[in-house]
């Protein structure tokens, strides 16, 4: 696509979007009696308009029925996770068999962890990237102290080249077969959520499983938001939050993915729970854990379902849009954002803005990391001042994340143009 500098090109692209009734489905946040431009549906994404009445329905079903609304609501609470296999194994790539919604993110992380980190004499590293997620890192850790270990000799952490802003997969891989002999979980962000960056996961995993460990990822910043094929990269297991780019409100429910060759096996081990019982045995109440044979196995309480009926009004948004559409404007979309970006150093005799997120094919998703050479915090400001609602990192990054669901080209352009009045007023009146 070669894309034009002005407002017009914008709203031709925003005519030609087939996803652009997809707005109308999501409340934008007002600023000023206008829709805010919202660019952080990488942190908590925007409500479906229909939320409201799928919580509403189970708050009826509930007064009306009390305990028997776990077999008589019109979806009964029972077996309310089952409503998502389906849904879900689509967005990440994966078998039905292989996902369940349960938890939330750094609890799952931490229930994969205990199936798949099973340091055995020699094999006990965990390999991740260097600032990982805090939660991430914090998790892994307290997994390296709950088998004894000091996390400094368990973990090895990748990081980018000095000078350099993103991880090269070269680095990882060499990592991995350095180590392999006492490589036991390679567990790394999918992507990046400080630069964006989207890691090779099918690269990652096969060096992993060639030095005889398995491959982990945290999908938070990708499920809903790039294409992912965890069945068939092979990825051991992996976990993701509802939130982000998968709209399901604050702290809902999350969810797993273990690939079916672990999760068909019922003597895997793992935190057991009743939930996870072979399902017409569970209400027997007797002793001995039996689990069932696909990744419900792993769960462990009944369904939160007030906050997994959120979860099914989004993910009914993705199935009728399908990730392939998603995908294809998200590239636009944020190819546009380069191109704005681009723009606004070529006007400038210097360079002001430096994009750190890595801008190859495959290597980016929705989110755009931009490094401010001068006057970030003046930049951050402005733009919140107008109804930007973007992400501030000190000392001088701001993240923004057009997503395809409910942003438009236009709000790309007008946010390169308010960045404009701020580092070059006399040349934004174009
Ligand atoms: C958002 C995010 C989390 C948050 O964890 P919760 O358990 O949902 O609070 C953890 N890890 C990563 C990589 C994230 O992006």
């Amino acid at each position: 696509m070669t894309y034009q500098h002005n407002l017009e090109f914008a709203l031709k692209l925003d005519q030609e979007d087939p996803l652009q009734l997809y707005r109308e489905k999501f409340f934008i946040p007002q600023h000023s009696g206008k829709d805010v431009i919202y660019f952080t549906g990488n942190s908590l994404g925007l409500q479906p308009k229909t939320a409201r009445d799928y919580v509403l329905q189970e708050m009826d079903d509930w007064a009306a029925l009390g305990v028997d609304g776990h077999v008589k609501a019109r979806h009964p609470w029972v077996s309310y996770h089952e409503l998502f296999p389906e849904l879900i194994s689509k967005i990440v790539g994966a078998l039905p068999v292989e996902v369940v919604v349960m938890n939330q993110l750094t609890v799952n992380l931490h229930v994969l962890m205990a199936s798949f980190y099973r340091p055995d004499g020699k094999r006990y590293k965990i390999l991740c990237e260097a600032k990982a997620f805090p939660s991430d890192q914090y998790a892994i850790e307290s997994q390296a102290l709950l088998q004894g270990l000091d996390p400094k000799e368990v973990i090895i952490e990748v990081g980018p080249r000095n000078g350099e802003f993103h991880i090269r997969t070269e680095d990882i891989l060499a990592s991995i077969e350095e180590h392999a002999a006492e490589l036991a979980v390679v567990m790394i962000g999918g992507v990046n959520y400080y630069n964006g960056q989207v890691m090779d996961m099918s690269a990652i995993t096969r060096a992993a499983h060639k030095a005889g460990a398995y491959a982990g990822f945290d999908l938070a910043h990708a499920a809903g938001n790039i294409k992912l094929e965890l069945h068939d990269w092979d990825v051991d297991f992996a976990c993701w939050c509802s939130y982000k780019y998968l709209n399901s409100g604050p702290g809902g429910v999350a969810g797993i993915f273990i690939h079916q060759k672990h999760a068909s096996d019922p003597s895997f081990p793992r935190m057991a729970g009743w939930w996870g019982h072979e399902k017409a045995e569970r209400f027997q109440m007797k002793q001995g854990f039996k689990a069932i044979p696909t990744a419900e196995g792993w769960q462990l309480s009944n369904a939160p379902v007030l906050s997994m009926a959120a979860h099914k009004a989004a993910l009914d948004i993705f199935e009728s849009v399908g990730m392939e559409a998603l995908i294809r404007k998200s590239k636009l979309l944020t190819g546009f954002l380069f191109f704005i970006l681009d723009n606004i150093n070529k006007e400038h005799q210097e360079k002001i803005v430096e994009v750190i997120t890595p801008r190859n094919e495959g290597a980016y998703g929705c989110q755009v990391s931009i490094l401010m050479i001068k006057n970030g915090k003046e930049v951050f400001d402005a733009l919140k001042a107008k109804g930007v609602v973007a992400d501030w990192r000190a000392p001088n990054v701001i993240r923004v994340a057009p997503v395809p669901l409910y942003n438009s080209f236009e709000e790309i352009w007008m946010f390169g143009n308010i960045m404009k009045q701020v580092l070059m007023p006399d040349k934004s009146k174009e």
